[in-house]
């Protein structure tokens, strides 16, 4: 390139994730295209992660979008691709500071109006129906919406056309033969692409540690028409309330088995109200209320739980530990966890199993049966997408740093030419040159707690610490020739020592005295000074006598 040609700026394709590379959840991304420092953007998806214990009474994790709010009128629209948590469940919280319309097919767009219900701002958010193989003009951008298979009905592939190139967006998807709610991922249509020229594929990475093919809804299906037609009492099955196939599935199994099918949890109850509006489930398929399990005989009767991930306030582990109003089990009934554990939540999960097995209960879960079937691809599925789109360049997005590296390395050993991974935080030129880091940006996590939205994790931090040491606070008054006047008082929460609290009294006098004794009265001025001497003293004596250190607050009044 000479000096000339560098001198005329050329208009680029740009990407800039905010979530979702290297980690399964909050997935959040923004395209740019226009010359540089001058882009029009789009934002696909906007979702959320849900908090581990290690994030004690946070409920959601969000994205921080600052970077995206910063565009202004820059920002033409949200597109979402499906309507999983980790897709759009931080529109309700996050919308607002943006502001842009939202673009969804009909079944996603029906969620979000029921989730935006919920909050009591469904009339401010404009959301515009795509239509599955139409495209659409935003900013710089057209938008052609692909129809991909997944764990719920509409998920959606976007292929991104600007001046510079095409850039194809998987989404979350599969390759399914039968995905029972919609039709396959659309081959055809992606191998016409492929034709027309993608340059960059940016795809789902969750499976990509995984050889070969998935096997497929159908055969689940047929599995849990197996299973329940053989069980001689109550069955009880519990899944994702968001997959409409194998609620459909599940029913089925039911009504050919003759059974009733009896709903447990709210958030099934919605997806069945919206997939029978929208027409993925039959309008004459019943589901009767829990209120009606009473009155079902055993042989009769199916329950369809919600969570299958054990949340502590969910249908199937209230069903566990008998604190269910209305649903209980008896021995030999058999309950089927059509799901996967979601990394992190074995535990959960693992405790409301075995309080089922203690009842003498028959366990059915993916380890003895086929009963679940992941919405993800394999390798073998990511071959064929390679095949049918021909990418010059892959980014992996939508996984876990090992996700990521195995699918970089799986796309090279395809003969991929460039591999490039684009994390949470970095602006990457992807067309129309090879892509490039140009940029890093603001991203990161918020907190939602209670009616926070925290930007920072330091009071879950302190949170966490306060869990695992507890906390005690000395109260204590000094005059103004620094003598205590009166007693300490001190209060503790979640230490080990006796209740009546005369060992921790000791503790507390000895180490108040000994600051007290070190510093002479003409040095005790420095409040301050003082109180972290006293801090470091109480703590000292807690250690010693514990083997931790508390977290420790003084309170020193001066009269
Ligand atoms: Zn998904
Ligand atoms: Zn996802």
């Amino acid at each position: 390139m000479n000096n000339n040609e560098k001198a005329i700026p050329t208009a680029e394709l740009v990407m800039a994730p905010l979530g979702g590379v290297g980690e399964i959840g909050m997935n959040c991304t923004l395209y740019g295209h226009g010359l540089p420092d001058d882009y029009s953007w789009i934002m696909v998806d906007l979702g959320l992660t849900f908090a581990s214990p290690r994030e004690p009474g946070i409920e959601v994790i969000l994205p921080d979008i600052r970077f995206a709010e910063n565009q202004g009128k820059n920002l033409k629209a949200i597109i979402l691709t499906h309507a999983h948590e980790d897709h759009y469940g931080a529109i309700p919280d996050l919308w607002e500071s943006l502001n842009v319309p939202i673009y969804a097919t009909a079944f996603t767009a029906a969620m979000l109006r029921a989730k935006l219900e919920r909050e009591g701002i469904e009339d401010s958010v404009p959301i515009i129906e795509m239509e599955i193989g139409s495209a659409y003009e935003i900013g710089p951008f057209t938008v052609e919406v692909v129809q991909m298979a997944h764990s719920i009905p509409e998920p959606v592939g976007l292929a991104i056309k600007t001046q510079s190139g095409t850039l194809f967006h998987t989404g979350d998807w599969k390759l399914d033969p039968d995905p029972i709610s919609g039709p396959p991922t659309d081959e055809n249509r992606l191998k016409a692409l492929g034709q027309e020229g993608v340059d960059v594929l940016v795809c789902d990475s969750t499976n990509a540690t995984r050889e070969g093919t998935s096997i497929s809804e159908i055969d689940v299906a047929k599995t849990l028409k197996a299973l329940v037609g053989q069980a001689k009492r109550r069955v009880v099955v519990t899944t994702f309330a968001s997959n409409v196939a194998r609620i459909k599935s599940i029913a089925e199994a039911a009504y050919a088995a003759d059974r009733y099918v009896v709903l447990a949890g709210r958030a099934l109850m919605r997806v069945v109200g919206i997939a029978k509006e929208t027409g993925y489930i039959p309008e004459d398929y019943t589901f009767l209320s829990d209120e009606d399990f009473q009155h079902l005989p055993a042989k009769d009767c199916l329950v369809m739980a919600t969570g299958s991930q054990g949340e502590g306030r969910a249908a199937i582990a209230r069903i566990a530990e008998g604190s269910h109003p209305k649903i209980k089990l008896s021995k030999d009934d058999t309950v089927i966890f059509s799901s996967r554990t979601i990394p992190g939540n074995e535990k959960s999960v693992g405790y409301v199993i075995n309080l089922l097995a203690a009842q003498d209960l028959n366990i059915i879960t993916e380890s003895q049966a086929p009963v679940h079937v992941t919405g993800h691809p394999r390798r073998g599925e990511l071959e064929q997408l390679y095949n049918w789109l021909q990418p010059n360049t892959l980014i992996p997005v939508h996984g876990e740093e090992l996700h990521l590296q195995s699918h970089k390395a799986f796309a090279k050993q395809q003969g991929i030419e460039h591999v490039a991974l684009v994390r949470n935080g970095s602006m990457a030129s992807v067309l129309p040159f090879e892509p490039q880091i140009i940029d890093e940006i603001p991203a990161g996590r918020l907190y939602r707690d209670g009616y926070f939205i925290l930007e920072d994790d330091r009071a879950v931090r302190n949170r966490r610490k306060l869990s695992t040491v507890g906390c005690l606070s000395v109260s204590l008054v000094i005059n103004n020739q620094g003598k205590i006047i009166g007693e300490p008082l001190w209060h503790e929460e979640g230490l080990p020592f006796d209740e009546e609290g005369a060992e921790l009294d000791d503790l507390v006098t000895t180490a108040i005295n000994s600051v007290f004794k070190s510093v002479p009265p003409k040095h005790r001025k420095e409040l301050a000074k003082l109180k972290e001497a006293l801090r470091r003293s109480v703590r000292g004596s807690i250690y010693d006598a514990w083997g931790k250190k508390a977290l420790v607050n003084i309170h020193l009044h001066q009269v």
